[in-house]
């Protein structure tokens, strides 16, 4: 091994994992990964999912018709699967059926559409600029 390094990340997790990977990528060739134990046996090790490392978590609403998002479903991008929904459900306040999903993060950027899977019919779907809110309470469930 190198006694020297431009760069020491310190720690094989995720996330030391993941900044010596986009080094890389970046080309800094100079870099090197210092684990005292196993690679990815601190918390890593106990995430099932770690899903918000790698992908995007973005609010969506959705032309549902008579059923919402409840979770798992689909996000196709096309004719890809661009991520998946984590949670949804139709929002009274709002007047707006609405999904939380983790998507790719080319497909973050508000306004993009892209396509949920609700009971097996794809409907059309928006990413949103910002959670939607109420703040006033102006629209209450009656
Ligand atoms: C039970 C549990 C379940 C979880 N479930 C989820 C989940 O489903 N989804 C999700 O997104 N997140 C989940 N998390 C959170 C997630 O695991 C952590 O946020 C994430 O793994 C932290 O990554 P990390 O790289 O910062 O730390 P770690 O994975 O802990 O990595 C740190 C590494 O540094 C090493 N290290 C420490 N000190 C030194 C040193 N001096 N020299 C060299 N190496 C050193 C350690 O050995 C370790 O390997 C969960 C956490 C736990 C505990």
């Amino acid at each position: 091994m190198t006694g020297t390094a431009r760069v020491v990340v310190i720690g094989g997790g995720i996330m030391g994992a993941s900044v010596l990977y986009h080094l890389a990528r970046a080309g800094w060739a100079d870099a090197v990964l210092l684990e005292c134990g196993e690679l990815a046996s601190g918390s890593t090790w106990h995430a099932a999912g770690n899903t918000a490392q790698f992908n995007t978590s973005l609010n969506l609403s959705a032309d549902a018709l008579d059923a919402d998002c409840w979770g798992n479903e689909a996000v196709w991008a096309g004719d890809r699967i661009g991520g998946i929904t984590t949670s949804g459900g139709y929002g009274h306040c709002l007047g707006q059926s609405l999904a939380v999903a983790y998507v790719d993060a080319d497909l973050a950027t508000a306004g993009t559409p892209l396509v949920v899977e609700v009971l097996g019919e794809r409907r059309p779907a928006r990413v949103l600029a910002e959670p939607p809110f109420d703040p006033e309470n102006l629209r209450p469930r009656c």
